[in-house]
């Protein structure tokens, strides 16, 4: 098998013709050896039955039908677990991501890059909260991790089987794909393209779903959220000892009973602030600690036409 293409599913019934019809066109003009992985993650509409119906006409077809909706990142997950192909191809199904550029990834692959991602020149049809959030957080991340995670850059990638196997080996449950990527490191280039809008339907990353990702990353790449909660706990302290110092000196040297209402209410309320941040931070970190140690399957898969 050259190359497996990875493409999650959710409620994506009215792109599947398309996408399936563009890929097959660039995919048969690299190699005959292909399969197209399409692994639908609880989709409520007919989204499965179009991928079954495909898989019965044509061989190159393969899908992963999840038992209930497991998140973007699992499903791609999934779908590199049971690729074949010396080269895996991650792409979403909402044609969001231009099938014929794998013919250009797919070259500089072949030159040497291991991993060869999809950079966006220009993203269309989304909104500017969406982009304004990203922008941030991409750089955010960036500098707040050592690895070096690519910016404005998706999961659309071409990878070598040897990122892939290194990708399985990497236990944690909360994915952050294209972190894992950087990290296992190998020769990384990309190519430049011009995001489309989503063909039809609707977003399966409402708010929600982004905070968590962005947590994901963040938690996952990086300590330097905990580093700023001690870093405060520092500030806050030596802030506290001189307030202290100051209230011993005023109530024995200058014998004066301040009435300092607010200034009480103020260092209170800022110190029970802090400290809620904090443990918030924490908590995430714990969170994700638990869901390793409960070590669950990440996914459940209740039909699939993959020996
Ligand atoms: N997706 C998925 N599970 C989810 C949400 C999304 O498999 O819970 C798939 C979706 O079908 C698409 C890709 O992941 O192929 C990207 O999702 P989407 O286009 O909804 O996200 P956006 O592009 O709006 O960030
Ligand atoms: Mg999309």
């Amino acid at each position: 098998m050259e190359i497996s293409v990875i493409a999650p599913v959710y409620n994506e019934e009215l792109n599947i013709s398309v996408i399936y019809e563009r890929l097959s066109k660039v995919l048969s003009s690299i190699s005959n050896s292909y399969e197209i992985i399409f692994v639908n993650d609880g989709s409520k509409d007919r989204s499965l039955a179009l991928v079954q119906e495909l898989s019965t006409k044509d061989p190159h077809i393969k899908y992963i039908d999840f038992s209930r909706n497991f998140g973007h990142q699992i499903a791609v997950s999934a779908g590199l677990d049971h690729a074949k192909g010396d080269a895996v191809v991650i792409i979403d199904s909402d044609l969001q991501d231009p099938p014929e550029l794998i013919a250009q990834m797919y070259e500089k692959y072949k030159e040497g890059n291991e991993v060869v991602y999809a950079k966006r020149k220009t993203r269309k049809g989304e909104g500017a909260f969406k982009k304004l959030t990203a922008s941030i957080f991409y750089r955010m991340l960036s500098k707040m991790t050592s690895i070096n995670i690519p910016l404005d850059t998706g999961d659309f990638r071409i990878m070598d089987r040897k990122i892939v196997d290194v990708l399985k080996d990497m236990p944690e449950k909360d994915k952050y794909i294209r972190g894992q990527v950087s990290w296992a490191g190998f020769n990384q280039s990309y190519v430049e393209y011009d995001r489309d809008e989503r063909m039809a339907g609707e977003t399966g990353y409402p708010l929600r779903k982004m905070m968590k990702f962005a947590m994901d990353g963040i938690t996952g790449f990086s300590n330097v959220p905990l580093k700023i909660v001690s870093w405060f706990g520092f500030m806050v302290s030596i802030f506290a000892f001189i307030t202290i110092l100051y209230t011993l000196f005023s109530k024995f040297v200058l014998n004066n009973t301040v009435p300092g209402w607010s200034s009480v209410m103020i260092s209170v309320l800022f110190i029970g602030g802090i400290q809620l941040i904090a443990i918030g931070i924490i908590g995430e970190y714990l969170a994700r600690m638990n869901a390793n140690i409960r070590d669950r399957p990440l996914y459940i898969i209740r039909d699939s036409n993959i020996q």
